[in-house]
């Protein structure tokens, strides 16, 4: 295994499960030390634990990315242990409560906005004096619903709060350039991962989604839903080197998903 990553620290929020799980294994195979930051912490323990088993260095440390004092903590961990931070995968989220506008309480758009969109200026935020001292990638995950509007799905505060972050790393991708920071949001389509059990539709109501985002005969990808382990090389590539001219892009990784709708 070539260890392109040896020597870097990454944060990976979100570290826990799906995405941000698969990023984090894959990144620490690749040499990077990791600090995986996650509100559960059965969870994260256990993706720390696999990764010292693989022979790779990680801590799992409980933090609500909506709370700046939890992630400053957390930030400062990984900070103090290994003296640097080159690497930032802002990724926890959560889809929220999907329902018509008129419907939607206050409470639940601004749970929403708060994880995802404000989880992500505060996981940058607090990152920015790390990475300042010899630059570094960050890599944000918004989604296909960030640019894409599909069906009538009542996702109105997560779309809004995915389409924030892509206008957030536009932003930072100009104000960290001069210090040699990239920061890139990428827009996953349909992944298989544990995000559809937190929100208020049934799996019937997810599974049905599937043949109207994978039509027969449209699509590579002919089983449907992406893997988080697919993510994981998009996210690897773009912390590493080899990409060292992307920055301020949206990476649509989503089978051609986004073409299909919207
Ligand atoms: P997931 O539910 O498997 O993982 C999300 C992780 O984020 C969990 O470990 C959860 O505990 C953590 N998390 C949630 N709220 C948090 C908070 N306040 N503080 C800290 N950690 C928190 O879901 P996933 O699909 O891997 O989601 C990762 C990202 O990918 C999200 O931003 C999501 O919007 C985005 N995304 C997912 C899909 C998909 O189809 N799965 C598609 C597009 C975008």
């Amino acid at each position: 295994m070539n260890k392109t990553l040896e020597g870097q620290v990454a944060v990976v929020t979100g570290g826990g499960s799906g995405i941000g799980r698969a990023a984090a294994l894959r990144l620490a195979e690749l040499g990077a030390k990791i600090c995986l930051l996650d509100r559960v912490e059965e969870t994260n323990d256990k993706v720390q634990d696999r990764i010292q088993e693989n022979g790779g260095e990680a801590i799992a440390v409980e933090a609500d990315v909506s709370d700046p004092a939890s992630v400053e903590n957390g930030i400062r961990q990984a900070g103090e242990r290994w003296g640097r931070i080159d690497i930032v995968f802002a990724n926890a989220g959560i889809n929220g409560t999907w329902t018509p506008i008129e419907d939607l309480s206050p409470e639940d758009w601004d749970q929403t906005l708060s994880i995802n969109l404000r989880g992500t200026f505060l996981t940058v935020k607090y990152a920015i004096p790390y990475l300042k001292r010899q630059g570094g990638s960050i890599i944000v995950t918004s989604s296909v619903n960030g640019t894409r509007i599909f069906s009538n799905t009542g996702a109105s505060a997560y779309s809004s709060s995915k389409a924030g972050q892509v206008a957030f790393a536009k932003m930072a991708a100009l104000e960290l350039a001069p210090h040699r920071i990239r920061v890139n949001a990428i827009c996953p389509g349909a992944i298989r991962t544990n995000i559809g059990k937190n929100t208020n539709r049934t799996p019937e109501a997810e599974e049905a989604k599937i043949p109207v985002l994978f039509p027969e005969g449209s699509m590579p990808l002919q089983d449907g839903p992406g893997s988080p382990e697919q993510v994981a090389e998009l996210v690897s590539f773009l912390a590493s080197p080899q990409s060292s001219l992307i920055t301020g892009s949206v990476i649509y990784i989503d089978g051609a998903e986004s073409l299909l709708i919207g």
